[in-house]
Formats: C-alpha cells, structure tokens, sequence
C-alpha cells in the first residue's frame, strides 16, 4: 500500500487514475484505525478500483482545551490494518502544508452545524466540512465513505455536497459496536476499566429506546425517562445531551409519528467525551 504525504504528490496520483479511467473510493479519518473505520474502506472496495484512506488530526475541528494534543496516534498500526482491509492508498499530510500561513477560508453548513454537538462544540463543524472539503479538492474521490456513528456529521456532509454541487458519491455506513454494544471509537483507549464498564450504559440506553418504540412506545418523554434511568443509574455519567430529533432537519420532536427520529447522545465519563446515537422508525417510516 502506497503512502503519500504532500498534497501535490497526491493530487497528481488522482489525476493519474481518473485518467486512466479509474474509481477513487475516499475514507476520511482521524487514525487509530478500528473496525469501524475499516468498515467504510471494506463498503468502497467493491464499488471502486481504488480505495485511498486519510489520516489527518485536523486540528481546526478541536476546540480549545479538548483533547487535540493526546488523540492517539499510531501510523504503523494504522498502515498495516488498511493494508489487511484492502486499501490502495494512504493520504497523510501534514497541518502546515493543509493550513498555509493565512489560510481563511471557511465552510459552514448553517442551523444544523450549530445544535447538538455544534451547541457543546461551536467551532467542530465548521472545521469538519473545511477539511472534508479540502481533502475532496485533493483527492477527487467518485464516493467517500463517511460513518453513522457521526450521524450530525455525515448530515452534515451530505447537505454540503448537496449544496455545493460536490461530484461525490456519499456512503453513509452502519456504526460498528463491540461485542458488548460499545460503539467503536478511536477515543475509547482514553477510558479505564471501569469507565469502559460504565459507557455502556450508554448503548445499553439506546437499546432500552429502540425495544420501548418497537413495543408501541412514541412518546419522547417517556422514551427520555428509561434512557435517563439507565444513563444516570451509576452517576458516573454527566450528560451533555440526550437529544430526540427529527433525524434530517435535527429539529427537536415530542412523539415519533411519521418521520424518523435522530436518537443523540453525548456524555463525559471521566475526562474522555463519547458519542452515540440510534435512528426510530427508519424502517417504519421509510419514504
Ligand atoms: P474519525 O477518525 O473519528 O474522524 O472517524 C472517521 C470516520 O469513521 C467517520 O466517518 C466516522 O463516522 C467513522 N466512524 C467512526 N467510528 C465508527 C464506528 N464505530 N462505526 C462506523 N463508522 C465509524
């Protein structure tokens, strides 16, 4: 598997396979590569000739005082598990040469880069759709690959393509969990044993959710109090947010009726911040 690190070396190896004709497959990352991510390059592969990954920290996306300087890294690690999935490619620049001296240029998907992890994290999405949008520029994917772990986000991408006239194909892929319903993530080495135990009140939370709908249950406020039963039964868990939300406009609902609902949770067991969310009546209400 190729590694590539300049953004001129990249871009004329794009140019290169779209001239010869080629699919470029993109995955988007942050490193510290688990399932999850592996799931989006493994989505790609047969849909594309070329599956090209990006590592990149970016730092416009981490607010002062978040955890920018400890996200865990490990290229090796990462090299040898893209390679096992199946990818061609490794993009992984730098800051200095992603953000020139004097950079200024932003992208802001309004209203919905600004409530839930936007109202905890103002600058995140802004800094998202920015490198998302410079790494398209670079690598000139057909389809990218984005996970439904990051539901907020990959709405928010997809709306920005949609806006901007992007020539990219989206994939939006299921969230990968662990055996015990943990949701992947690269921030989960930041947990001990015993704050590993206690997240899982979290999926246990949004499973509590999805069987309360399944049985009839559509009420939100109802919903809300047995995931908060669970989220809060050890008190190891400080929520920042348990949100129902229309799940394309992410405005707030009180009952699920005949659109399917954004279940988003955001909590902080220790230092380390995790994110989660379930969808309600997908299936149901399927257009
Ligand atoms: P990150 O490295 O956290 O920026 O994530 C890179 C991509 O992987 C994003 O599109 C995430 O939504 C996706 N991703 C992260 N965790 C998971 C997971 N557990 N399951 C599926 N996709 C994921």
């Amino acid at each position: 598997m190729e590694h590539v690190t300049s953004v001129a070396a990249m871009r004329s190896k794009a140019d290169e396979m779209r001239r010869e004709g080629k699919r470029i497959g993109f995955v988007p990352t942050m490193g510290y590569l688990h399932e999850g991510h592996l799931d989006l390059a493994r989505t790609l592969r047969p849909l594309c000739d070329c599956v090209v990954v990006s590592i990149f920290v970016n730092p416009s996306q981490f607010g002062p005082g978040e955890d920018l300087q400890r996200y865990p890294r490990d290229l090796e690690r990462d090299s040898n598990l893209a390679e096992d999935a199946g990818c061609d490619l490794l993009f992984v620049p730098t800051a200095e040469e992603m953000y020139p001296a004097g950079a200024r240029t932003w992208v802001t998907v309004e209203g919905l880069g600004a409530v839930l992890e936007g109202a905890f994290r103002p600058t995140h999405f802004r800094g998202v759709a920015t490198v998302v949008t410079m790494l398209f520029n670079i690598v000139k994917p057909h389809m990218a690959a984005f996970g439904q772990k990051d539901a907020q986000q990959a709405l928010i991408i997809r709306r920005m393509v949609r806006d901007l006239h992007m020539d990219v194909e989206l994939c939006i892929v299921p969230t990968r969990r662990e055996a015990d319903g943990l949701a992947m993530s690269s921030r989960n080495t930041y947990l001990s044993g015993s704050e590993r135990n206690e997240a899982l009140a979290i999926s246990r939370s949004l499973r509590i959710a999805r069987e309360a709908f399944a049985a009839g249950e559509h009420r939100v406020a109802a919903l809300r109090e047995r995931m908060t039963e669970e989220l809060t039964a050890t008190g190891a868990l400080l929520l920042d947010y348990l949100a129902f939300v229309d799940a394309e406009t992410l405005e707030d609902v009180t009952t699920i009726d005949d659109r399917p609902v954004l279940v988003a949770i955001a909590a902080r067991i220790g230092t380390t911040r995790l994110i989660d969310n379930t969808i309600l009546g997908e299936q149901a209400f399927a257009q």
